[in-house]
């Protein structure tokens, strides 16, 4: 049983259905609102958000602190502080209405272990919390290469960093490899997940979501990759530089 199965075990046991069904139509309504989602709709919402985070729990550590580096509308966040009460999460995104929105998001589920926190990453990393969590985790927000930089200054030395990766998972490992080497990560876990539309159809059931099976066959084709790196050493001096420094020095190389 791969670890996706497992969490998807662990997710259908249902002791917080009631929860995941109130986000995905909290998620709806704040998706209505503003622009946080492509998936706007309540099945996309309780697939493509919803189970998508689950597919990270196991690495969420059950107790000490955690950071979800762009974070958006919440995602994964706020399915995994469900996922994991006792861990205290923070909910970083540079987006100060993205923001406000999963600051009530988790006020109205009653998430008590959840701070919404705006500010850019790398500037935090830099000062208020480096070297600070036992776990940062990230889905959607920059190339591996530009990620690792935003990401692992925020980790203590000991703790680990878990991007969530699609379809060039592979050419981003490579083109990271130097940045991950200067930050003192080693690769921990390098794990493609696969899944069934049939155990996504029965854990959907569980949601408030009539999901046709077109978009649980897509949402199962898609590529997903889970890259976890343990960080060996504290963040050097220097780093991480700033996002004009970050994006220059991972500029694509022009083929002339
Ligand atoms: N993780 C969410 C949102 C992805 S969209 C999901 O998977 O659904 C990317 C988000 O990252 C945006 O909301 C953007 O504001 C935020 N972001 C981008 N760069 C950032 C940085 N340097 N620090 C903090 N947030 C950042």
């Amino acid at each position: 049983m791969t670890e996706f199965w497992q969490a998807f075990c662990e997710f259908l046991s249902l002791e917080w259905g009631d929860l995941f069904a109130r986000l995905a139509i909290l998620t709806e309504e704040t998706a209505a609102q503003m622009n946080i989602t492509a998936h706007k709709t309540l099945p996309e919402i309780c697939v493509y958000h919803i189970l998508d985070s689950v597919s990270v729990a196991d690495q969420i550590p059950d107790q000490g602190c955690v950071c979800d580096v762009g974070t958006g509308g919440g995602f994964p966040g706020l399915v995994l502080a469900i996922l994991r009460p006792e861990t205290e999460f923070t909910l970083l995104d540079a987006t100060e209405k993205k923001v406000r929105a999963v600051e009530r998001t988790a006020q109205d589920l009653g998430l008590t272990n959840v701070r919404a926190l705006c500010g850019r990453a790398e500037e935090l990393g830099s000062r208020a919390f480096r070297d600070r969590f036992d776990l940062v985790v990230s889905r959607a927000v920059a190339p591996l290469e530009i990620l690792a930089e935003l990401c692992l200054p925020l980790v203590k030395s000991g703790g680990a960093f878990c991007a969530m990766k699609g379809r060039r998972a592979a050419e981003e490992r490579a083109a990271a490899k130097k940045i991950l080497q200067t930050l003192g990560a080693k690769e921990r876990i390098c794990r493609r997940e696969v899944l069934q539309s049939s155990a996504v159809l029965s854990a959907i059931s569980a949601l408030p979501a009539d999901a046709d099976r077109a978009l649980i066959d897509a949402f199962c084709a898609m590529e997903r990759h889970t890259l976890v790196y343990q960080k060996t050493r504290p963040t050097p001096q220097g780093y991480p530089r700033s996002f004009a420094k970050i994006k220059q020095a991972n500029r694509p190389k022009r083929e002339e």
